[in-house]
């Protein structure tokens, strides 16, 4: 083991070099950052002079993507493959979400109480505060928060509640299930997995997070802010994961280091923990790499699009939870997906559209459906004379039970949504994020303790001629943890015989019985059989395979936004403070960055399929005679806000989203 010593100095340097680069990044992002909640109340010419600057940026970045790399010099080459310092840690963990930080500061508990106290746990997360790239509904349940600290003190001072701090937390005292037609709607019987009254709470998710950074950070956590994990370290036989390396920091456009470069730091670690969320970029690659959706389904999506609403007191109803199934996704937009209201805080209210990625029609804008959603009354009756306050989109796993991968592979573990374990008819993740992160963290707590007695037995002479850095690094690369004690532990959990239970309402909508007939199925298993079924219905296409030609379909005319209760996409985009450097190169990868291939391949097909599915407006196909297509493609990466749409139902597969510079992306508010 690594002495503490050289633990302290190491991390105060470790400390050091990430507050420096951290610093950078915001610094860089001062021109055009306007707070997303200031930047919607701006007076119009103000907004128009944010919307343009917003546009000016994204056409440079658009130029930037399609134009060829420099030749580099042999200086700039040596600068850019300088060595990477290195860190050891005990633990690593990259994104610091509900799973992550769960995990961390199950650890640190563990540490604390029952250890030394002295393991490194640190967390890497790419948003520059802890919180910021969070978005969710969120009506969370308590059950997994009171495992975490069975200690604190409930809401309202009863122990029932839920551990966090009142002010953060909504009591639910209505629950809703409406189905929607163009003008009116009807009440729905509600599955029992919606209910919520009494028992749930309906919170800002990514208040929450910072909550759960706070409480990490007091019992030890080592917390890295504003730093992307791009690269997965692997040993020799490329069999083992050793550990994480951070984003590069200060590359230009053309690739070319920059004053301000930083090269990336390397983390190696006895356990790399995967809390990336939803589709994250490197747990995909692990997946990959190690087949471990070898023996489970392709893993599906959802997209869900949120706005968050001060409303007029007298429409405000304090802890309503309202859902919507039908309009708008029927007819032309007919896909899987519903919408939902809720009510929190002090005159708050957070409306949103989840929408199942696997839509058929190219023409569907999940972006303008929401904006159509609103204009339905049982919406808009609450929103007229409000104001949006907040925006956000992120995709959703709902492939649930069947497409659970394995979890664990030498050296790493993925826990929460990097797994997928949301429970779909529930829209709910949160629970089962923070659950997987307890199991993971007690499973890899004991293997660490009794892999260290093993160490102290070890005779002196395997090691004398290695210092304490090499034996660590001789440890992690040849013998590394495997934890399968993790799957164990979490098959056996309740999070998993509740993810079990619904596994068939899902995909209760992708048979040959069509909508009610999905309808019927999802009500007989959720309310009759309650998962006792001795069936399972199986997903077998991916989203971006379900998407149809757009010659089978017609385009779909949406309505121009009102700047009432609708708005168009840019004025959106400026309420999440989303910022990337114009001068950093594109993360939003095509082969070759070659964007007239990517256009051959989709154009025809699909007819803009990237600028319709997108919820920030950063793809856009722009007439061009001088261009084969008559169109050409262009990649506004600066407005991106890291849903990862693109990456999961592009038809041709080809765009890879990569992490940015740590401290990039959105800045979201009360999402
Ligand atoms: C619209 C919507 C509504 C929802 N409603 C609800 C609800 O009502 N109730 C509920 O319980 N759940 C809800 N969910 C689901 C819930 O938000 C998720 O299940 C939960 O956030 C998962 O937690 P996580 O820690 O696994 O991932 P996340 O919350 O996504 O956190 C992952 C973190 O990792 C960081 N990260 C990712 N990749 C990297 C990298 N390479 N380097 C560094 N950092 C990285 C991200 O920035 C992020 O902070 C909803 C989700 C959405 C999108
Ligand atoms: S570019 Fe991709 S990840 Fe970024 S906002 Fe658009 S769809 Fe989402």
């Amino acid at each position: 083991m690594i002495s503490r010593t050289a633990r302290i100095s190491r991390g105060f340097k470790l400390q050091l070099k990430l507050d420096i680069i951290h610093c950078r990044a915001s610094l860089v992002s001062l021109p055009i950052l306007v707070p997303p909640q200031r930047a919607a109340q701006l007076p119009s010419q103000l907004r128009y002079l944010h919307q343009s600057l917003l546009r000016l940026n994204t056409t440079t970045t658009a130029t930037s993507s399609t134009a060829s790399p420099n030749k580099l010099t042999q200086e700039q080459l040596d600068i850019l493959n300088q060595e990477r310092a290195t860190d050891q840690v005990d633990v690593c963990i990259i994104g610091g979400g509900p799973a992550g930080l769960a995990t961390a500061i199950k650890l640190k508990q563990l540490d604390n109480e029952h250890g030394s106290g002295e393991k490194r746990v640190i967390v890497l997360e790419k948003a520059g505060d802890f919180g910021s790239h969070i978005v969710s509904g969120a009506v969370i349940e308590p059950q997994a928060f009171r495992e975490l600290f069975p200690d604190a003190t409930g809401a309202d001072g009863n122990d029932e509640n839920i551990p966090l701090p009142e002010d953060m937390v909504t009591l639910v005292t209505e629950d809703n299930m409406k189905y929607l037609t163009s003008n009116s709607s009807f009440p729905l019987i509600e599955p029992p997995q919606l209910h919520n009254k009494g028992k749930n709470y309906i919170v800002s998710l990514n208040n929450v997070v910072k909550y759960l950074s706070e409480q990490a950070e007091e019992l030890g956590v080592e917390l890295y802010p504003g730093i992307s994990v791009s690269e997965v370290l692997y040993n020799d036989a490329k069999d083992t994961v050793i550990g994480v390396a951070t984003q590069d920091m200060g590359i230009d456009k053309s690739g070319a280091p920059k004053d301000s470069f930083e090269k990336g730091m390397e983390f190696h670690a006895r356990m790399t923990v995967f809390a990336e969320g939803c589709h994250g970029s490197l747990s995909k690659q692990l997946i990959n790499h190690f087949k471990l959706r070898e023996n489970s389904d392709p893993q599906t999506y959802g997209l869900g699009i949120k706005e968050v609403w001060e409303v007029s007191p007298e429409k405000f109803k304090k802890g309503y939870v309202g859902h919507s199934l039908g309009f708008p996704l029927t007819k032309e937009s007919a896909a899987y997906g519903g919408g939902f209201i809720y009510h929190f805080g002090e005159g708050l209210v957070a409306v949103g559209l989840v929408i199942g990625l696997d839509y058929k029609n190219p023409y569907i804008s999940p972006y303008q459906e929401f904006q159509k959603m609103k204009t339905h009354p049982y919406y808009k009756d609450t929103l007229e004379g409000g104001k949006c306050i907040s925006y956000a989109a992120r995709a959703l796993n709902e492939g649930g039970y069947q497409s659970i991968p394995k979890l664990y592979f030498p050296g790493g573990i993925l826990v929460g949504c990097s797994a997928g374990f949301l429970n779909v008819p529930k829209i709910k993740g949160t629970h089962t994020a923070v659950k997987s992160g307890i199991l993971a963290a007690e499973s890899i707590y004991n293997r660490i303790r009794d892999q260290e007695e093993v160490e102290e037995e070890q005779t002196e002479e395997e090691m004398e001629d290695l210092d304490e850095e090499e034996q660590f690094f001789k440890e992690i690369t040849t013998n590394p943890i495997v934890l399968s004690e993790y799957e164990e532990a979490f098959r056996s959990s309740w999070a998993y015989d509740e993810l079990y239970r619904v596994r068939n309402v899902r995909p209760s909508f992708n048979t040959p019985l069509g909508v009610l007939g999905g309808l019927a199925h999802a009500g007989l298993t959720t309310m009759v059989t309650q998962g006792k079924e001795p069936w399972t219905l199986h997903t077998k296409h991916t989203d971006s395979a379900a998407t149809e030609l757009a010659s089978a379909h017609k385009p779909i005319a949406y309505p121009k936004p009102d700047n009432e209760i609708t708005f168009d996409i840019l004025t959106s985009v400026s309420r999440t403070g989303t910022y990337h450097d114009e001068d950093e190169q594109c993360h939003l990868r095509v082969p070759k960055q070659d964007l007239d291939a990517h256009a051959k391949l989709n154009w025809e097909k699909y007819q803009g399929v990237e600028q319709k599915f997108c919820p920030a407006g950063v793809y856009e196909y722009v007439e061009n005679d001088k261009k084969e297509l008559g169109v050409e493609f262009k990649i506004n990466s600066q407005n991106c806000i890291h849903c990862k749409t693109c990456d999961i139902k592009v038809p041709s597969q080809d765009i890879n989203w990569t992490v940015p510079e740590g401290g990039d992306g959105p800045k979201y508010y009360m999402t």
